[in-house]
């Protein structure tokens, strides 16, 4: 079990590699997440002792429950999943940046939130660049405008923009998702807007991210194996805050 998880990481960390290469690019500039969603706090920690330190977790439930054992070794971990505004409160308690937001009216509440704490956080900005109603994200051409507002919101630190590709074998349908994301992000720099970061690619698709620019890489499956329930359980609930 231990060798498989440690032996899946060093095939991820040459997959990214060899992506790097391919485009020229430094291998320390994309990042590796480890998307945690039903992993045990168990073996997380394995994980993390091979030294990754960023984990990503979609469920509020589960980023409290793993919370208090994964306290005793340093990592980092970002919310990746839906966030309804009900939950803003425990999200800032364990998280360190919350990759989801996909509405105005969430960082709104989450300014609210963070003042009432005296407190901050990072986040990235999530975009439907596959425009497909079944995802979470803002519409590509309404992110300029709610990320100008965003940058009103002085307790939320825009780091970079997220978005999940489109899932399919043709990779040029793919692409188009992180290219487009790529030319959202250098709108955004050219009006001042800090979002250096952009994370995009999965277990199936990380090397057409990292071709198109990505700094961080999701990933679950190809690392922890195939999952208990299927994905749209953590990418389609109905409920909005
Ligand atoms: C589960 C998840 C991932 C990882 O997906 P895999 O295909 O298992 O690598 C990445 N991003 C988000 C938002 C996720 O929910």
């Amino acid at each position: 079990m231990t060798s498989s998880l440690i032996d899946n990481i060093a095939s991820i960390k040459q997959r990214m590699a060899l992506a790097c290469q391919k485009s020229g690019r430094p291998l320390d500039s994309v990042q590796l997440l480890l998307a945690t969603k039903t992993v045990t706090a168990d073996k997380i920690l394995k994980a993390i002792k091979t030294g990754e330190t960023l984990i990503g977790e979609n469920k509020v439930q589960e980023l409290k429950e793993k919370h208090g054992d994964l306290s005793v070794i340093p990592h980092q971990t970002h919310f990746i999943g839906h966030l309804q505004t009900n939950k803003i409160r425990h999200v800032i308690q364990y998280a360190d940046c919350i990759q989801s937001i996909d509405r105005l009216r969430l960082a709104e509440k989450l300014q609210r939130r963070l003042e009432y704490e005296d407190q901050s956080i990072d986040v990235f900005l999530q975009v439907n660049t596959s425009y497909e109603s079944s995802k979470f994200g803002m519409a590509p051409e309404h992110v300029l405008e709610i990320a100008q507002q965003v940058t009103q919101l002085d307790r939320i630190r825009i780091k970079g923009l997220m978005t999940i590709g489109l899932f399919s074998s043709e990779v040029d349908k793919v692409r188009r998702c992180f290219r487009l994301l790529k030319s959202i992000q250098s709108r955004l720099l050219d009006k001042g807007i800090p979002v250096h970061e952009l994370s995009m690619g999965m277990s199936g698709d990380l090397e057409t991210a990292i071709e198109e620019g990505s700094t961080m890489v999701r990933v679950g499956t190809a690392i922890f194996g195939k999952r208990p329930y299927p994905d749209s359980y953590y990418w389609n609930e109905s409920v909005e805050g």
